[in-house]
C-alpha cells in the first residue's frame, strides 16, 4: 500500500472514528434523555404509589370501622331482640308470628301456655293444627256454636283483607280477644289479649248500672207517689185556707189564714221544684210538642204573677216585637215554667221600677226550627259579677245582707238552666249590682203556621174599633190583636178627639181604658153603642172586661160576648155538675168552693159510681178525680165516652194530684177535655162551669149536653 492509500485509509478511519464518536455522543445524549425520562417517570410512579398507599390505608380504616359498626349493630340487634322477647314474654297477653304458610314462627310463653296442658304447640306447627288442638281438647267454650262452623269461621277470618278481632272464651273462664294483622311478607302477627278482667269489670258495671237504673226508676216512682200523696192533703190545706179568706175574718184570723195559704202554696212550689229537678237530673224529662202562642203565654205568665206585684211599686211590661211570629211548636208548659221562674225572680228581687219581659227576635235553625231570644230585665238588687255562674247551680243562693231576706230553694235557676239546655238553648245574665239584672234566654222551638183565628165567629158587622186607651203599650197590643181579628182600629188620645171620632163615623166597638169609662159611656149616649163598650184595665187586679195583662183569647171572648148580646137565652135550670172524688177532705173543699154557685152538684166516690150517675142523668159537666179506688178516673171517662158514642160530648175536667210528665197525655187520651192540677182553685172551677153555662145559653136549649170537644 502506498502512502496515499495509507493516508486515505487513515483519513477514512479518522472519519469513521469521528462519525462513531459523534454517534456515540448522540447515543449518550439520547441515553441521558431516556434516563431523565425514566427517573421522572419513576418519581411520578413512586408519588402515585404513595397516594395509593394513603387511599388504601384510609379505606382500610373505614373498612375497620364498618366492620366494627356491623359488629356493634349485630350486638344491638341481638340485644333489642332479647329485650323485645323479654318484653313479649313478660306481657300477660299472647303474641305469635306465623309465616305465609301459616306456620308458627315464634310465640311467647303466654301464647304457648294456653296449649301446654293439651300437649303443647311448638314452632313449626300450623294454624290449622292449633285450631284442631283447641277443638279436640275442648279448650274453647263454643257457647253453643257448632264445631265445624267455628273451625271454618276461624280459618276464614285469616283470608280476608282486614281481619276482624274476635273474642274467644276458654273453658277455664278466660276471655281472649284475638287481634291479628297481616305482615308485608304475607305472614300473620297475632295478639291474644287477655280481657278476662275487663269483661268481669264490664259485667260488674252492667250489674251496677242495672241496679242504679232500677233504683232510679224506683226513685221516680217514689217521687211521683210522694208528690201525689203530698199534694192531696195540701189541696185540703190550701183550698180550705182559700175559703176561710173569703169570709168576714178579723185581722188576726185573716193573717193566720193567709199565712196558711201562702205557706201551703210555697210548699207546693218546693214539691214541684224538687220533682222537676230530680226528673231533669235523671234525664227523664221529655218535652211535649204542642202548637202554642208565645205572646199569649207570656201574657198568661204575667197574669199569674200579678198578685205578687200588689205591694210593690213595680210595673211589669211585655214587649213582644210586632214582627216576631207568635205561633210555635214546643212544650208550652216548660216555656211557661222558664218565663215564670225568671219573671218570679225579677219580682222577688225588685222593690220598685220596671220589669220588662222582652221578646227580642228569632233566628232560623235547621229546616223548620227557630231560636227564640227573650230577655227579662229588672231594676232590682242585681247580682255581683263573681256570682253570676254560681246562681245557676242547684241549691245556690247568694248569701249576703241584701239577699238573705228572700225565700227560695235555690233550685229555680238550676231547673230553668236545665230546661233551656234540654231545648237546645242557653241562658245567661248581665247585671249591675244595685241597678238591676237582665237574664237572657235562647230556646229552640219549631215553626208553626199562624193560628187559625176564628174570625168567622165574630159577626160581619164588626169591622171598626175606636180605641181610647192611655197606656201606649196596652193600646198597641189591643190594636195589633184587633188587627188579627180583622178589625180596623182608630186611636184617639183626648176626650175631644174621642167625641169627634164618634161623630165622624160610628165604630162597631169601643175599647176604653178603665179610668175613662165613665166619660166615654156618657158621650156614647144616643149613639146606640151603649152595649158595645169594652173596658180595658189600666192596672193589674182591676175589674174590667179586659184585665191586665190580657190575652188574645180574652179579647176575642170580650168581643164575642158582645156579638152574642141579645142572642143568648138564659137556661131555666141550674147547671148539673157531677164530681168524682174519693178523699173526704177534697170533697168538702169542692163542695165549699162551689156552694155559692147556681149549680146542682152531685158528688160520688169512685169511677163506678160516676158511670152509674151518668147513666141515671147526663150532667152538663163532670169534675173527675184521676186516682180513685176501683175504677179510676181514666177508666170511668172511657166508659162514659163509650156510652155517649159520637152524638154527644159531656165536658170532663180531670182533677189530679199527678204532676209527672206523660200523665197529662194519658189523661187526655182517655177522652178528658181539660186538666186541673190539685190544689183546686175556686177560680178555675168557676171558669169551667161558666164556660159550660155560656155554651148552653148559646145553644138555647136548656136540656142539651154540650156538643163537640173544646180542646
Ligand atoms: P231561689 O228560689 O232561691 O230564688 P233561684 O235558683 O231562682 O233560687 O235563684 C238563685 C239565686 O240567684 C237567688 O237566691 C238570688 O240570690 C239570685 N237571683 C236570681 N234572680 C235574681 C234577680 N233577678 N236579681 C237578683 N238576684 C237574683
Amino acid at each position: 500500500m502506498d502512502i496515499a492509500e495509507l493516508q486515505e485509509e487513515l483519513a477514512r478511519e479518522r472519519r469513521g472514528r469521528l462519525a462513531a464518536e459523534r454517534l456515540l455522543e448522540l447515543k449518550k445524549t439520547e441515553l441521558g434523555d431516556a434516563n431523565r425520562q425514566l427517573s421522572k417517570h419513576a418519581r411520578q410512579l413512586s408519588g402515585t404509589i404513595v397516594d395509593q398507599r394513603k387511599v388504601v390505608s384510609i379505606l382500610q380504616g373505614e373498612n375497620d370501622r364498618v366492620v366494627e359498626d356491623l359488629h356493634r349493630a349485630k350486638d344491638q340487634v341481638v340485644a333489642v331482640e332479647r329485650l323485645l322477647w323479654d318484653a313479649l314474654e313478660n306481657i300477660p297477653d299472647g303474641f305469635a308470628l306465623f309465616d305465609a304458610e301459616r306456620r308458627l314462627m315464634a310465640a311467647n310463653q303466654p301464647y304457648l301456655s294456653v296449649f301446654r296442658e293439651a300437649g303443647g304447640v311448638s314452632v313449626g306447627d300450623t294454624y290449622q293444627s292449633i285450631l284442631d288442638i283447641c277443638l279436640d281438647d275442648g279448650l274453647i267454650d263454643l257457647e253453643g256454636e257448632n264445631e265445624d262452623e267455628w273451625y271454618d269461621k276461624m280459618l276464614d277470618r285469616w283470608d280476608g283483607s282486614f281481619i276482624n278481632p274476635i273474642t274467644l272464651r276458654f273453658w277455664n273462664g278466660m276471655y281472649v280477644r284475638m287481634v291479628d294483622r297481616r305482615t308485608a311478607d304475607g305472614g300473620i302477627v297475632s295478639l291474644a289479649l287477655n280481657t278476662t278482667e275487663a269483661i268481669a269489670r264490664e259485667e260488674e258495671l252492667r250489674i251496677a248500672r242495672d241496679k242504679a237504673e232500677a233504683a232510679d226508676r224506683a226513685k221516680s216512682a217514689f217521687l211521683a207517689r210522694m208528690s201525689h200523696e203530698l199534694r192531696t192533703p195540701m189541696n185540703g190545706v190550701v183550698g180550705m185556707a182559700d175559703l176561710l179568706i173569703e169570709r168576714e175574718l178579723d185581722d188576726e184570723a185573716m193573717l193566720y189564714s193567709e199565712t196558711i195559704r201562702n205557706s201551703g202554696q210555697a210548699l207546693l212550689e218546693i214539691i214541684n221544684n224538687i220533682l222537676d229537678f230530680s226528673k231533669l237530673e235523671a234525664e227523664k224529662l221529655e218535652l211535649r210538642e204542642d202548637v202554642f202562642d208565645l205572646e199569649q203565654l207570656a201574657q198568661e205568665v204575667c197574669m199569674i204573677v200579678t198578685p205578687s206585684l200588689r205591694d210593690k211599686e213595680v210595673t211589669l211590661l211585655i214587649d213582644y216585637d210586632q214582627f216576631l211570629p207568635t205561633q210555635f211548636i214546643g212544650d208550652p208548659g216548660r216555656i211557661r215554667q222558664i218565663i215564670l221562674n225568671l219573671v218570679g225572680n225579677a219580682i222577688k228581687f225588685t222593690e220598685c221600677g220596671n220589669i220588662m219581659l222582652r221578646f227580642v227576635g228569632v233566628d232560623p235553625v235547621g229546616d223548620d226550627g227557630w231560636q227564640v231570644h227573650m230577655t227579662i230585665e229588672d231594676s232590682g238588687i242585681g247580682i255581683m259579677d263573681q256570682l253570676k255562674d254560681h246562681i245557676f247551680g242547684e241549691f245556690n243562693q247568694i248569701e249576703d245582707g241584701t239577699n238573705r231576706r228572700y225565700e227560695g230553694t235555690g233550685l229555680g235557676l238550676a231547673i230553668t238552666k236545665k230546661l233551656v239546655e234540654v231545648m237546645g238553648g242557653e241562658i245567661w245574665v248581665d247585671s249591675i249590682p244595685g241597678h238591676g239584672s237582665c237574664f237572657g234566654v235562647k230556646v229552640n222551638l219549631r215553626h208553626a203556621a199562624p193560628a187559625d183565628i176564628p174570625r168567622s165567629c165574630l159577626p160581619d158587622r164588626f169591622k171598626t174599633a175606636l180605641l181610647w186607651i192611655k197606656n201606649p203599650l196596652d193600646r198597641s197590643l189591643v190594636e195589633r190583636q184587633l188587627g188579627l181579628f180583622g178589625l180596623e182600629a182608630r186611636i184617639v188620645e183626648t176626650a175631644a178627639e174621642y167625641d169627634l171620632a164618634l161623630r165622624a163615623e160610628t165604630p162597631d166597638v169601643v175599647l176604653v181604658g178603665s179610668s175613662r169609662l165613665d166619660p166615654a159611656r156618657a158621650m156614647l149616649e144616643g149613639t146606640g153603642l151603649g152595649n158595645s163598650v169594652v173596658s180595658v184595665a189600666e192596672a193589674p187586679g182591676e175589674i174590667a172586661d179586659l184585665p191586665k195583662p190580657f190575652t188574645r183569647t180574652m179579647l176575642f171572648d170580650a168581643l164575642n160576648a158582645m156579638c152574642d148580646g141579645g142572642q143568648t137565652q138564659a137556661i131555666d135550670r141550674p147547671i148539673r155538675v157531677l164530681a168524682a172524688e174519693d178523699n173526704a177532705t177534697n170533697q168538702l173543699v169542692l163542695t165549699k168552693m162551689l156552694q155559692e154557685l147556681d149549680i146542682e152538684l152531685q158528688i160520688v166516690e169512685d169511677g163506678l159510681q160516676v158511670v152509674e150517675a151518668f147513666r141515671a142523668q147526663v150532667p152538663d159537666l163532670i169534675f173527675m178525680d184521676i186516682s180513685m179506688p176501683g175504677m179510676d178516673g181514666m177508666e170511668a171517662t172511657r166508659a162514659i165516652r163509650a156510652i155517649e158514642g159520637e152524638t154527644s160530648h159531656v165536658q170532663i175536667v180531670a182533677m189530679t194530684a199527678h204532676a209527672m210528665h206523660g200523665d197529662e197525655d194519658r189523661i187526655r187520651q182517655a177522652g178528658i177535655d181539660h186538666y186541673m192540677t190539685k190544689p183546686l182553685k175556686k177560680r178555675s172551677l168557676e171558669d169551667h162551669i161558666n164556660k159550660v153555662r155560656s155554651r148552653l145559653e148559646k145553644d138555647g136549649s136548656s136540656d142539651a149536653t154540650v156538643q163537640g170537644n173544646s180542646h
